[in-house]
C-alpha cells in the first residue's frame, strides 16, 4: 500500500512557523538590576561614564615616574599614600606615591612598581629603593579601557546573566527595562499519570506512572523567565481537556501540555484545539518529538508536547525555548551547535532528523547514550547534549556530527 500522507513538516518550517507568530513581542517593565538575571533587556543600555572612571593602579605598590629610576637600586622619598577610594595629589619629582589596588594613579606617575620589586628603607616608609628598572605605563589599568563613554554596553534583545547585571551595575543602573514574564498555563494529560507524594512507590496499580513532564516543564518554563499557572492533570476526557484549555486561555500567553496528542482515541488534545481554536501546526519530521502540535485558542497560544518524557523535553528545547524567547523580543535564538567527531556508530539511518542523547568524552569526541527511545529520561541526565542528525544519515566511527550542548538550550 503506498502511503498517501502529506510529508511531515521540517523542524525549520515549524520553527520559522512558531517565530513568525510570536509577534507582537510582550511589554516591557522595570525591575531591579538584582533581579534581571534570566530576562531579556528591552532597552540598550548606553553609559554616561567611561569605566574604570580614570587610570588607576592595577598593583599594591609605588607610583612614580620611570625617569627617576634610571638604575636598578634607585632610592626614592615616599611623598604620598593613596588607598583605594582617594585621589592623591600631583606627584613630586623624584619621589614615589604609595598606592593600592584601584586607586587613582597621581597626576605626573607614569608607572607601578609593585611593591615585592621594592625595598623599604625605613618604616613607615619614608623611602623606597626601586630594584628593577620600570617601563612606562606598567601596572596602570587605563581609564575607560572596560567601558567607554557612549558606549552600548548591553543591546535591546540580549539575555542577561550574572556577568551583565554586573557590568549595568557597574555604569550606574539600578533598574533595568526587561520584557514582562510571559504568562504560561501548564497541564499534563494521562490518566495513568500520579504526582509523586501521593502515591507512595509500592503503592503503585499497574499501568500508573508518575508525572515526571510536570516537574521538568515547570522548572524548564521557570528557567525562561515564565510566570507559570500549573493546572496539574487533566483526564483523558475530551470534554476535560476543552474545559481546561478555555479557562487557561482567557489569562496566558501561552498554554502548554504534554501527553494526549498523538493519534489514539485516548488523545484529546487535537480534537479540543481545533473545537476551541486552530491548530496551525501538528507533526513534525523529527524523532524524538514527532506528535508536537501548535495553535491559538482564543488569544493565547497552544503548544502541545507530546507525552514521553524525552519528546517532550526535545521539542521543548527546540520549539518552545525560542518561541517564549521571541516573545521576550530575544534576538539569539538559534543554539550554536559544534563539529565533533562520534566515539560511536549509528547504523540505523531514520527518516526523520534525529536528535540523539550524548556526552562529551575527555578524548574530545561523543559517547553515544546506549538506550535512545523515547521514554528513558536516564538519557537526558545521562547526556550533556545531542547530535542533530540529518534525515536519511548514519553515523560511523570518527565522522564528524553537529553538537548541540544542553546549555546552548536551557537559558
Ligand atoms: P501520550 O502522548 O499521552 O500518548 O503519552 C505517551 C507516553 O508518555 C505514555 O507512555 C505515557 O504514559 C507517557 N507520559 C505521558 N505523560 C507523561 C508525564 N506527564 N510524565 C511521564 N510520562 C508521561
Ligand atoms: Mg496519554
Amino acid at each position: 500500500m503506498s502511503d498517501t500522507r502529506p510529508p511531515l513538516k521540517s523542524l525549520a518550517d515549524a520553527l520559522a512557523e512558531l517565530l513568525g507568530r510570536a509577534e507582537p513581542q510582550l511589554a516591557s517593565e522595570r525591575v531591579s538590576t538584582f533581579d534581571a538575571d534570566g530576562r531579556v533587556l528591552a532597552q540598550d543600555v548606553i553609559s554616561s561614564l567611561q569605566v574604570p572612571p580614570q587610570d588607576n593602579s592595577a598593583m599594591d605598590g609605588y607610583a612614580l615616574r620611570c625617569a627617576d629610576v634610571p638604575a636598578g637600586g634607585a632610592l626614592l622619598p615616599v611623598s604620598q599614600r593613596i588607598p583605594a577610594g582617594s585621589a592623591g595629589v600631583a606627584l613630586q619629582a623624584g619621589t614615589a606615591a604609595r598606592i593600592f589596588t584601584g586607586a587613582p594613579i597621581p597626576p605626573g606617575a607614569d608607572a607601578v612598581v609593585m611593591q615585592e620589586d621594592c625595598e623599604v628603607v625605613a618604616v613607615p616608609p619614608a623611602a623606597i629603593r626601586v630594584m628593577r628598572v620600570p617601563q612606562p605605563g606598567q601596572w596602570i589599568r587605563r581609564g575607560g579601557e572596560d567601558v567607554l563613554r557612549g558606549a552600548v554596553v548591553l543591546s535591546k534583545g540580549e539575555l542577561l546573566t550574572p556577568a551583565s547585571i554586573g557590568l549595568a551595575a557597574g555604569i550606574g543602573m539600578d533598574t533595568l527595562l526587561v520584557a514582562r514574564r510571559p504568562r504560561v498555563a501548564l497541564f499534563s494529560t494521562g490518566d495513568e499519570l500520579v504526582m509523586p507524594g501521593d502515591v507512595a512507590p509500592e503503592r503503585m496499580k499497574p499501568g500508573a506512572i508518575y508525572n515526571s513532564n510536570r516537574f521538568f516543564l515547570r522548572t524548564l518554563l521557570q528557567r525562561l523567565g515564565c510566570e507559570v499557572t500549573d493546572l496539574g492533570i487533566v483526564p483523558d476526557r475530551l470534554d476535560a481537556t476543552v474545559d481546561a484549555l478555555r479557562s487557561a486561555s482567557a489569562a496566558h500567553d501561552l498554554i502548554l501540555t504534554s501527553g494526549g496528542v498523538s493519534v489514539g482515541e485516548e488523545d484529546h488534545i487535537k480534537p479540543a484545539v481545533q473545537k476551541l481554536g486552530e491548530l496551525g501546526l501538528w507533526q513534525i519530521a523529527i524523532k524524538p518529538g514527532k506528535p508536537f502540535a501548535y495553535g491559538k485558542v482564543g488569544h493565547a497560544h497552544f503548544a502541545g508536547l507530546p507525552g514521553n518524557p524525552v519528546s517532550s523535553f526535545i521539542t521543548f528545547l527546540l520549539l518552545v525555548r525560542p518561541f517564549l524567547r521571541k516573545l521576550q523580543g530575544a534576538t539569539d535564538l538559534t543554539p550554536q551547535p559544534i563539529a565533533l567527531p562520534a566515539h560511536f556508530t549509528w547504523a540505523r539511518a531514520d527518516k526523520r532528523r534525529e536528535f540523539l542523547r550524548v556526552r562529551r568524552n575527555a578524548a574530545g569526541g561523543l559517547d553515544l547514550f546506549p538506550n535512545q527511545s523515547s521514554g528513558v529520561l536516564t538519557s537526558m541526565v545521562w547526556g550533556d547534549g545531542v547530535v542533530d542528525n540529518p534525515a536519511g544519515q548514519t553515523i560511523a566511527r570518527g565522522d564528524s556530527v553537529r553538537f548541540i550542548a544542553f546549555a546552548e538550550l536551557l537559558s
